[in-house]
């Protein structure tokens, strides 16, 4: 199907939505026929029970039908902006996770290539007056897919995260050891990752230059300052996501410093993977395994320490665990566990306050080219946090701090997309890089690591004197005291 096949499919649409009451429950039993004939037995694993939307708890269909095909999202939507085609639009995605509800989108190609190239950014709900969690309902629509979340890699890679975490921190230890060598930089050169039909590989060898050895969950775990025995209470529990823990060591220690300088006593919980990958990528069951593991230690240390607020310093991450209670929406035990640990996690973002970082500020304002913020998606569509890091930068960064047009915009990274959908995500990042080189700015502050990633793969290649920076380095660097050593060392291979 084609876009004006999905043309040629709204009239129908339209006629649906305008059935009276009756019609419309004695569709609905209907629909969830055909629900059930598309998720077919492997329905209560691969897929969650209901959405919780801002509009109240919703069944899919009836999450997708609130969407009225105003239109009002299209020009906030990245894929469509770029592309001005409709079935690539929050609109057409949502359309067409209608027709697969409803049994009558035939063409699951033409569906794949709709769901798999939404950035998941979230733009399309902050725009949407009904608030239509189309994000949320494009990986329903992804899970239905046959063979999606079968994808060897992703499976062996949630397997041993599960199973044999050492294995799994070993196994990626080798790989960096290999990219250190320089092999995949050759293999990358020699085309062999076209040769196997997978050039997305090469995009990640060039976009992650360095990588550490010493992953930042061994260091901190083995800081006795960082360890609940002996403590009654404590300010915070850091939680370490996998961009922080595996690739910016430095940005993980850079958390534990701030946070140790401003909100008191911490300890390290000593995580899992929050499970937001496995989630993404079709293993919702393995998801909620990653989620009732850290939700039990959460409870663990809140057992011996009290109330704690839970800080992870990637946007995705703490956005996803604001989430977990979506996950167990039919099991009611673990919903309660869900929403309690969910109702303690915050990002880094919005944990800091002007009022902590004021004595420290000094005047590091002055000096230094200029700084500006890039909204991470999952920070200001997903968490709603905006004010926050801006308080903060302009405090410690003074006349140097300016607004970046379209911050808010998804820069392409998008977890994996940059190298699922080079394309798309290049011309997304064109557009970001053009914004930030608009400013002048030589600092762009963000909270996400896979923008970070992202957005220094093209400022290195189109502006190579502006650098990303993680919110928590920024912080750390502009309020250290410089005559004082730190308690968390510095890594040594980030
Ligand atoms: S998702 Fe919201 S804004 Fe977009 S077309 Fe549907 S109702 Fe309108
Ligand atoms: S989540 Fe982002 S990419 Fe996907 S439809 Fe919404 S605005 Fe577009």
């Amino acid at each position: 199907m084609r876009d004006n096949d999905y043309q040629d499919q709204r009239e129908p649409a339209r006629a649906g939505m305008e059935m009276d009451s009756t019609v419309v429950t004695s569709a609905s039993s209907h629909i969830h026929r055909e629900i059930n004939e598309l998720y077919g037995h492997e329905q209560a694993v691969r897929h969650l029970g209901s959405l919780l939307t801002n509009l109240g708890e919703k069944s899919l269909y009836d999450a997708v039908a609130q969407c009225n095909r105003c239109g009002y999202c299209e020009t906030s939507c990245p894929t469509y902006s770029i592309t001005g085609r409709e079935t690539i639009s929050p609109r057409g995605r949502n359309q067409f996770m209608r027709m697969l509800v409803e049994g009558r989108a035939k063409n699951t190609a033409s569906a794949e290539e709709s769901l798999s190239t939404c950035m998941l950014c979230g733009a399309c709900s902050t725009a949407c007056y009904a608030k239509v969690p189309t994000a949320d309902i494009v990986l329903e629509g992804r899970r239905a897919l046959k063979g999606y979340g079968d994808n060897f890699f992703a499976r062996a890679a949630v397997g041993l995260m599960l199973n044999a975490q050492w294995l799994f921190d070993l196994w990626l230890k080798l790989a960096y050891l290999a990219k250190r060598s320089g092999l995949p930089r050759l293999a990358a050169k020699m085309g062999l990752y076209d040769f196997v039909g997978m050039p997305g590989l090469a995009e990640a060898e060039h976009a992650v230059p360095k990588v550490p050895l010493r992953f930042a969950a061994e260091l901190l775990r083995s800081d006795p300052a960082l360890k609940p025995g002996g403590k009654s209470s404590v300010g915070w529990a850091y939680f370490a996501p996998c961009g922080p823990n595996y690739i910016f060591t430095g940005v993980a220690l850079a958390t534990v410093r701030v946070l140790s300088r401003f909100c008191g006593e911490g300890v390290f919980i000593d995580n899992q993977c929050c499970g937001l990958m496995a989630h993404n990528y079709g293993r919702l069951e393995d998801a909620r395994e990653f989620a009732r593991r850290n939700i039990s230690r959460y409870e663990e240390l809140k057992a011996l320490l009290g109330d704690f607020p839970v800080i992870a310093d990637c946007s995705s991450c703490a956005a996803f665990m604001k989430s977990y209670e979506q996950l167990f929406t039919a099991d009611p035990l673990w919903r309660d566990r869900a929403r309690a640990f969910s109702g303690a996690v915050r990002d880094i973002l919005e944990f800091i306050t002007p009022e902590q970082t004021a004595a420290a500020a000094g005047d590091q304002a002055a000096g230094g080219g200029r700084v500006t913020y890039h909204d991470s998606c999952r920070a200001c569509h997903g968490q709603g946090i905006r004010r926050e890091p801006r308080e903060i930068l302009r405090q410690l960064s003074g006349s140097r701090y300016v607004e970046l047009p379209e911050s808010d915009w998804c820069c392409g990274g998008a977890g994996a997309y940059a190298f699922t959908q080079p394309g798309i995500s290049k011309q997304v990042l064109d557009r970001k890089l053009r914004n930030i080189a608009s400013v002048q700015a030589e600092t762009v502050v963000a909270g996400g690591t896979s923008c970070l990633i992202q957005i220094n793969a093209g400022l290195k290649a189109a502006y190579p004197s502006a650098k990303a920076v993680h919110y928590s380095v920024f912080i750390d660097e502009m309020t250290r005291d410089k005559k004082q050593p730190d308690r968390v060392p510095p890594p040594a291979s980030v």
